[in-house]
């Protein structure tokens, strides 16, 4: 195993050469990192859950049409993935006021915002990912203007599946992070998204109590970080004590959280 190219290391995540030409495997580390990797720590059994919780999110959205890099689980840590040319922007959606975007507007945290909001940034650890405009992306190739219009529909589609799909798990998503490529096919180049959906990359608050689920716990210092990202598992139905069929769906929870007798 351990002989495989490696393709990329990033913080979270490495990226072997795959087992036929146009794939690559996806390796969950248990690495975590915040303050552009300033913080770092090693949790535990994060990459085992995360694998696991893309794994579900990046199917369920595939079964709705989405375009994804995803084809399939390989074991507890790796995913098997088309090969895709990252499209070098971070694109947020925001549905509530958080982070970031609290600070810099002085909004309340928590507060609903009249419509989700897309955002860019431009992927670049060295000028810790700067927030850019179309105009910015461009002016300067990263892309088109009809990928952009791609990727903000994809986005938007994205954010109203997983919107329901949480509410549905008794979680609210505040905002959330995703990544699109370049898939190269048959002289056909279409736009997937590729990266992952995990509590590393999303705000998940508790619908009921507003706790936080997701890897503010880590940035902030608040303990309790596996079980939070156990917490989502769970109640995705992707972390149960008995294996269940495969496509049993979500685990349904009552509203504090227990699973109903
Ligand atoms: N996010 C991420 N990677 C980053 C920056 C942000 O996954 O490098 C996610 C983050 O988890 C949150 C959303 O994007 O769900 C919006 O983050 P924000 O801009 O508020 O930045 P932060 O407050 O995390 O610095």
């Amino acid at each position: 195993m351990n002989k495989r190219r490696r393709i990329y290391e990033g913080k979270a995540k490495i990226l072997y050469e795959g087992p036929e030409p146009g794939t690559l495997v996806q390796h969950f580390k248990d690495d975590a990192t915040a303050l552009n990797g300033k913080k770092h720590a090693q949790i535990e059994g994060k990459g085992v859950l995360n694998n696991r919780i893309s794994e579900y999110i990046f199917t369920k959205l595939g079964d709705i049409g989405v375009p994804t890099h995803f084809i399939k689980r390989i074991n507890m840590r790796e995913q098997l993935i088309r090969e895709v040319e990252i499209i070098p922007l971070e694109v947020v959606i925001r549905n509530v006021a958080a982070g970031s975007l609290a600070t810099r507007l002085g909004l309340e945290e928590g507060m609903q915002l009249p419509r989700s909001i897309v955002e860019f940034y431009y992927k670049n650890d060295k000028l810790n990912d700067p927030m850019v405009s179309e105009e910015h992306i461009t002016a300067f190739g990263w892309a088109t203007p009809q990928e952009i219009d791609e990727v903000m529909s994809l986005a938007l589609r994205i954010n109203d599946f997983m919107v329901g799909l949480f509410l549905g798990i008794g979680i609210r998503l505040i905002d959330f992070k995703i990544e699109f490529g370049r898939h190269y096919e048959n002289e056909q180049v279409r736009i997937v998204l590729a990266d992952e959906i995990s509590p590393d990359s999303c705000r998940f608050w508790d619908n009921t109590t507003g706790d936080k689920l997701d890897k503010d716990r880590f940035r902030r210092d608040m303990g309790g970080v596996l079980e939070a990202y156990q917490e989502v598992a769970r109640r995705l139905g992707v972390l149960t004590e008995a294996p269940r069929s495969r496509g049993a769906g979500p685990v349904l929870v009552t509203t504090n959280g227990q699973k109903p007798n």
